[in-house]
């Protein structure tokens, strides 16, 4: 029997504007977003406490026996809790970027979040956003976008958004990162970044951001018939 809640799944890589997109198009029809890469930041947050290499997946194993992630939404805004305490605002450093990224290619890192991920999905009609949310965590998602942009756009977008947030960067170090960060996404070996067979390819570089909401609202309105 179908699922009566709607899942939509929107990949990409990073800085292609998915969580923008995803949140805002989200909110237009009434879903729960959900930002995905920010449960594997609050891993990287945990892993970072502990003083533990982003490499050392037996250490990482046994921290993940002792470590709750719960999610949460409060009017409407995800919220991410790590051991009972709002992690939201300290997951979003370059630093704990990049230990995600590194932590996320662990299989016991992935195995231990997917459920978290799968329980929302099934009881809220969702707009999951991630790497591999179309072809691992919701395969049979009703609508699957991949929602991507030139390195050098996507770039641009992050270091504006860092130094929005007070974050001092340049724009070369953050075209690195992502490039790097892309590079690792896409080779590791557990659930690349890909985009997945059945997926609606969205390039968002020469898009403003109402635009792209306004793509996105009409792929999935098409799709489900809305
Ligand atoms: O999307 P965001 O930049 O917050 O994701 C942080 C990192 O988490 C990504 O670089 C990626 O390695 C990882 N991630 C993932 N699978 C997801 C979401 C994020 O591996 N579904």
């Amino acid at each position: 029997m179908k699922n009566r809640f709607f899942n939509v799944a929107i990949d990409g890589p990073a800085g292609a504007g998915k969580s923008t997109v995803a949140r805002r198009t989200a909110e237009a029809l009434g879903f729960v977003y959900v930002d995905t890469g920010s449960i594997y930041r609050t891993v990287a947050l945990a892993v970072s406490e502990r003083g533990l290499s982003c490499a050392d997946e037996a250490a990482i194993g046994v921290l993940l026996k002792e470590t709750r992630v719960e999610l949460q939404w409060q009017d409407g805004v995800q919220h991410n809790y790590l051991n009972g305490d709002d992690v939201t605002d300290r997951i979003r450093t370059p630093e704990i970027s990049e230990a995600a990224s590194r932590v996320s290619a662990l299989p016991a890192v992935r195995e231990f979040l997917l459920e978290t991920q799968r329980a929302v999905a099934r009881s809220n009609s969702v707009i999951m956003d991630g790497r591999d949310i179309g072809t691992v965590v919701l395969p049979e998602a009703d609508v699957k976008i991949y929602l991507t942009a030139s390195a050098e756009t996507r770039a641009a977008r992050r270091c504006k958004e860092l130094r929005e947030k007070g974050i001092d960067t340049r724009l070369d170090d953050v075209l690195r990162e992502i490039e790097e960060r892309d590079y690792r996404d896409m080779h590791r070996k557990i659930a690349p970044l890909r985009r997945a067979e059945d997926a609606v390819l969205l390039d968002t570089s020469s898009l403003t951001l109402v635009q792209s909401v306004d793509e996105t609202t009409k792929i999935i309105r098409e799709k489900l018939g809305l």
